[in-house]
């Protein structure tokens, strides 16, 4: 079938039966998981593999976040990776041979005082160092790109600038998971859903497969990719990893007539925005401050990003909410993620993307898969080993990176 028809997403691959083994698992069929499998099959030849997943395919995460893509972050190893990305996300729709609504209508992040100003400037001299797209925007530069900004200097919070990479944008996301499975199964991956992995065989530090809700399925190679529920998994095997699980929200507005066609962020005042192609503002702010597994928000922080976005476009006074949702994001003390092996042989962790994952999604899929293929991290995986943690050898991009996606 054509795979850009938007029938229903399941005629696009098998509903594979769970076969008794297998080369590789992975665990966890959100966007990350998918990229991971194809590209096993893909790149490295591993095409008996099977993705496991305990609800549908991408009703975590990746269904639910607001698509932003850029690689504008400070420190060069996520630069790295982040850019890797990037430049993936350009041929992704040549390379599944599907649209993906991709959209590189730029990203940009917004300052309000002094010291963000300064911040801002640093991080876009390191992208330039880095050979990231990177511009300074004056507020009459904003305005002219994104003219509903309100750029009053009476704002609490005034706009003194912002950075805009004109790279960065949006895709749509289950697209995205579609046509990695779809290029998955098409190269024999088994994409297993309603399948929950509840425990591992472990014998001698070694994995030899997992126990899930539909059997014992034996393999050499078991890779994790559960974002907010890794450390569940994790917990199994008696691994602690330095990852706390927040309810991430966001809401869309009723649909509107086309009023912003870039994404605008703010982390001072903590919300951003953009459009989506049929008309509803898709707006997100921070993580809900405690830890928790339900996929829903709470209604303060719905009420500060709402007053923050108001003050920001005084037209969204217009707007009314359609829904909200929340997802459960994995948050680690650096705020980048854990990506390589582990201390069990044959047990390998990409998690701890946190609320910015989705941008990550072709690098992360390629990293990890040569990672698991070759029984040793890529080198952009390297930095981002378990290890950190006791080293001491952090990436810092709490705040360094301006707003959370
Ligand atoms: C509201 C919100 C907004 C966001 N906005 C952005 C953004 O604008 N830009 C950006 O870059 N990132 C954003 N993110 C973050 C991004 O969505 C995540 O970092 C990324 O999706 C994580 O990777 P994933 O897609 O594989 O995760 P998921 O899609 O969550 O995949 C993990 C899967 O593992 C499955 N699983 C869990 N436990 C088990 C088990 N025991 N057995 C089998 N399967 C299991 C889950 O059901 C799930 O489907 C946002 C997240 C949220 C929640």
């Amino acid at each position: 079938m054509d795979p850009t028809d938007t029938a229903r997403p399941d005629r696009y691959w098998r509903a594979a039966e769970p076969k008794p083994s297998y080369e590789a698992v992975v665990v966890g069929g959100g966007g990350h998981g998918l990229a991971t499998a194809y590209e096993l099959a893909a790149r490295h030849g591993i095409t008996d593999v099977a993705v496991l997943e305990k609800g549908w395919l991408a009703g975590g995460n990746m269904a639910r976040n607001t698509t932003i893509i850029r690689s504008n972050y400070l420190w060069d190893e996520s630069a790295a990776i982040y850019e890797h990305a990037l430049k993936l996300w350009e041929g992704l729709e040549e390379e599944l041979g599907t649209e993906l609504q991709f959209s590189q209508r730029g990203v940009m992040n917004l300052s309000h005082d002094v010291g963000d100003v300064r911040a801002s400037k640093r991080r876009l001299h390191a992208n330039r160092l880095n050979g990231i797209d990177a511009e300074w925007l004056e507020p009459d530069d904003i305005v002219e790109i994104c003219p509903i900004v309100n750029i009053s200097p009476d704002l609490r919070y005034p706009v003194l600038g912002a950075t805009f990479q004109r790279r960065g944008g949006t895709a749509r996301h289950d697209k995205v998971a579609w046509g990695y499975a779809t290029g998955a199964d098409r190269l024999g991956v088994d994409i297993v859903e309603h399948c929950e992995v509840t425990g591992f065989d472990l014998d001698g530090g070694r994995v030899h497969g997992v126990e899930t809700t539909r059997g014992t399925i034996h393999a050499e190679k078991v890779a994790l990719v559960a974002a907010g529920h890794t450390s569940a998994l994790t917990d199994m095997v008696g691994l602690r990893l330095p990852l706390q699980s927040h309810p991430l929200q966001a809401l869309v507005s009723v649909l509107l007539e086309p009023v912003i066609d870039t994404v605008v962020m703010s982390n001072k005042v903590h919300v951003y925005v953009s459009q989506a192609d049929k008309g509803e503002l898709v707006m997100g702010a921070g993580i809900d401050p405690y830890i928790g597994y339900g996929q829903r928000g709470s209604f303060h922080v719905i009420e500060h990003q709402m007053a923050a976005a108001v003050e920001l476009f005084p037209i969204f006074a217009h707007a009314k909410l359609l829904r909200t949702w929340g997802g459960i994001v994995d948050v680690s003390p650096d705020a980048s993620p854990i990506l390589g092996l582990t201390p069990i042989d044959g047990l390998f962790l990409n998690c701890g993307w946190g609320t910015g994952g989705f941008k990550a999604t072709p690098a992360s899929g390629a990293v990890f898969a040569a990672t698991i293929a070759r029984d040793e991290p890529h080198p952009l995986a390297r930095p981002y080993a378990l290890e950190r943690f006791t080293t001491g050898a952090l990436i810092d991009e709490h705040g360094a990176a301006a707003v959370a996606h």
